[in-house]
């Protein structure tokens, strides 16, 4: 079965199991016209003011993008629960999973042995995976050290994207191994700068920093879903990923990452109609580097106004020294 996805999930199981994880988030953003996919959710009766990611993965999940939907209850959007409603409705089956509030071991030991029962398979095929899959993250993590001698696009491609590793392990590591052999980045750099919040919508957004000269050398939530630790166990490897807990232990992991990076600066990213973007004043309150909250709505290029308010940020960040 081709598994789909709408954020990190323990993929282990899902390979586990025999079947293809298939991450919508990333199958829309590459989509030749992802537009059409949301106004075509809009036609069904999506309202205008939901997320565009939300949008594009509920087209695609409607027109055989998959044959069933994990579905993140707890530790997710209620958007994406009122979407896999819709879906329901529309006859796609549903497996659900939670990642508890509380963050305690044994609640998602719990979740994780529920989904290990769900797609029927054992946590010794789950340990097995997780081997084969830490091999694979464990060059991400190498590649993420080399941040500096790539284009800002590559480390951000390579973390998203290990949420399902592209449906294929194997091919994504050979892409990876390739990566590793040959860097080469082309644009001269002067300040090293963050970016945290979910994956931008802008198609372009980290060669249009490149051509800034500004690298992108920290990636938070896509380096949270390459899952950038050695844990003994799936539990504990989920229970160290940050993204969906509370904003505190995000804030802990980009201060600590801003200080070991030597970042200038962090770019916030915020998607239209998220309810994250609630969390930028906890964020801008606690990060004590200079911090610019840009907002995307619709898979498109970065729009000029956004792309004023880049460069003048990267030239206050320059001016400061
Ligand atoms: S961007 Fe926000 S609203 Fe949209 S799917 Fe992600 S968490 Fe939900």
């Amino acid at each position: 079965m081709r598994i789909g996805m709408t954020t990190t999930v323990p993929v282990e199981v899902i390979y586990a199991a025999g079947h293809i994880p298939v991450d919508l988030n990333n199958i829309f953003v590459e989509h030749p016209d992802p537009v059409s996919l949301v106004r075509s959710a809009e036609f069904e009766g999506f309202p205008r003011n939901s997320c565009s990611w939300l949008k594009g993965m509920y087209t695609l999940a409607l027109n055989n993008g998959c044959d069933a939907l994990l579905t993140v209850t707890e530790g997710d959007c209620s958007n994406t629960k009122a979407m896999a409603e819709a879906l329901t409705q529309a006859g796609l089956p549903i497996i659900p999973f939670a990642y508890p509030h509380d963050r305690k071991y044994e609640s998602l030991e719990r979740e994780i042995n529920k989904l290990i029962r769900a797609l029927g398979t054992n946590r010794s095929d789950v340990d097995e995976a997780k081997r084969r899959l830490d091999k694979i993250r464990r060059k991400i993590r190498l590649l993420d050290e080399r941040a500096e001698e790539y284009p800002s696009y590559i480390n951000h491609y390579y973390q998203v994207c290990s949420s399902d590793f592209c449906s294929d392990p194997d091919r994504y590591e050979e892409r990876v191994d390739e990566v590793l052999a040959n860097p080469g980045r082309e644009a001269e750099t002067n300040l090293r700068i963050g970016y945290i919040g979910v994956p931008p919508i802008f198609k372009d957004f980290y060669s249009y920093m490149d051509s800034l000269g500004v690298l992108v050398c920290f990636n938070e939530v896509q380096r949270q879903f390459s899952m950038p630790f050695d844990t003994e166990d799936i539990t504990e490897q989920y229970l160290r990923f940050t993204y969906p807990y509370d904003v505190f232990g995000r804030i802990e992991d980009i201060k600590e990452q801003s200080k070991a990076r030597r970042l200038d600066g962090i770019i916030h990213y915020t998607q239209s109609f998220c309810y994250r973007q609630i969390q930028d004043m906890v964020l801008r309150a606690n990060i004590d580097i200079p911090v610019l909250t840009v907002e995307g709505d619709i898979p498109t290029e970065v729009d000029n106004r956004t792309k004023i308010r880049l460069e003048s940020f990267a030239e206050m960040l320059e001016f400061r020294g």
